[in-house]
C-alpha cells in the first residue's frame, strides 16, 4: 500500500481537499486503484453534531456515516463508495483508545498521546487504507490522507506526529507528503509573496515531516521566478512546486495538475511504475 499525505499551512480552506482529491483522479486515470481517508482534528466524533453555519454541509455515507463535506468531494472524483471509518477524527480516536482502556486491553500500562494515540491514529489508517471502495474487491494501491487544520495547531499536534511514525512504519518508497500553501498577492503591485509558504514549510520540517511537493494556492498562476524563490527556501526541487491557481470551477483542478508532471512526483517518490493512461480518463 502506497500513502500520500497532504498537510495545509498558513490558512485552513485553501483546498486541500480539492488537491487531495484531483490527486486520486490523476493516478485512477493512470490505472491505479485509489481511496481516501480525511482526518479531522476536532473532537466531535462526527460531524452529524455540528451546525452547517459553521462547517458546511454534514455529508451522508451510504452506510449512514455522517462525516465531513470532503469526503463527499472524494467519492464524486474519485467514483468511489467511502466508509464511515474513512473519516478520522479526535473524538473518534480518543473513544477507540478509551474504550479499550476501560476493558484492561493495556494491560495496567499508563495510556498516553504518545505511543498510544498516536498508534491508534496509525493502526485506523492501515486497516481502513485496505478497504475496497470502487465496488469491485479489489485492495486500494494508493491511499491518499487529507490532515485538516493548519499545521501547527494544536489540536492536529498528534495526528503530525502520528504520521510522522508511520512514514517510517509503512517504509521509504511508500509514503509521500503534499504540502498545500498559500502565495497571497499583496498590494498595487500585486506582489506574491512566498514567506507565508516558507514558514509554514519551516514549521512542518520542524515537526519531522519534509514535503516531497509544494502546491501553491494562488490568485494565478506563478511564474518561473516564483517557483525558483520556494524551491530555493523550501528545500523541494522546483519542479515539484506545484501552481494550484483559481479556476471557475474545481473539477479543472486535475487538469492544472496533470500538465505539471504531478504524477511524476508521485512516481518518483512511491517508487511506482508508469502505468498507460485509460484514453480521455480526465
Ligand atoms: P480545505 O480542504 O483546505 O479546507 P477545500 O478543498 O475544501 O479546502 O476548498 C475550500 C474552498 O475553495 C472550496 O469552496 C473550493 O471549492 C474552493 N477551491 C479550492 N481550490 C480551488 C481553486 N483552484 N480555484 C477556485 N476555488 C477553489
Amino acid at each position: 500500500m502506497k500513502y500520500i499525505l497532504v498537510t495545509g499551512g498558513v490558512l485552513s480552506g485553501i483546498g486541500k481537499g480539492v488537491i487531495a482529491s484531483s490527486t486520486g483522479v490523476l493516478m485512477k486515470s493512470l490505472g491505479y486503484r485509489v481511496t481516501s481517508v480525511k482526518i479531522d482534528p476536532y473532537i466531535n466524533i462526527d460531524a452529524g453534531t455540528m451546525s452547517p453555519f459553521e462547517h458546511g454541509e454534514v455529508f451522508v455515507l451510504d452506510d449512514g456515516g455522517e462525516v465531513d463535506l470532503d469526503l463527499g468531494n472524494y467519492e464524486r472524483f474519485i467514483d468511489s463508495t467511502l466508509t464511515r471509518d474513512n473519516n478520522i477524527t479526535t473524538g473518534k480516536i480518543y473513544n477507540h483508545v478509551i474504550e479499550k482502556e476501560r476493558v484492561g486491553g493495556y494491560l495496567g500500562k499508563t495510556v498516553q498521546v504518545v505511543p498510544h494515540i498516536c498508534n491508534a491514529i496509525q493502526d485506523w489508517v492501515e486497516r481502513v487504507s485496505v478497504i475496497p471502495v470502487d465496488g469491485s474487491n479489489n485492495t486500494p494501491d494508493i491511499c491518499i490522507i487529507e490532515l485538516g487544520g493548519t499545521v501547527g495547531d494544536i489540536e492536529s499536534m498528534p495526528f503530525i506526529e502520528a504520521m510522522r511514525q508511520f512514514q517510517f512504519r509503512v517504509g521509504k518508497g511508500n509514503f509521500c507528503l503534499f504540502h498545500v500553501s498559500l502565495v497571497p498577492t499583496v498590494g498595487k503591485s500585486q506582489e506574491l509573496k512566498t514567506k507565508p509558504t516558507q514558514q509554514s514549510v519551516r514549521e512542518l520540517r520542524a515537526l519531522g515531516l519534509t514535503p516531497d511537493a509544494i502546491f501553491c494556492r494562488s490568485a494565478s498562476p506563478l511564474p518561473a521566478h516564483v517557483k525558483e524563490k520556494i524551491s530555493l527556501f523550501c528545500h523541494v526541487p522546483e519542479a515539484n512546486v506545484i501552481s494550484v491557481y483559481d479556476v471557475s470551477n474545481i473539477y479543472r483542478v486535475p487538469l492544472i495538475l496533470d500538465p505539471q508532471g504531478v504524477h511524476n512526483i508521485i512516481y518518483s517518490a512511491l517508487q511506482l511504475m508508469p502505468r498507460t493512461p485509460k484514453e480521455d480518463a480526465l
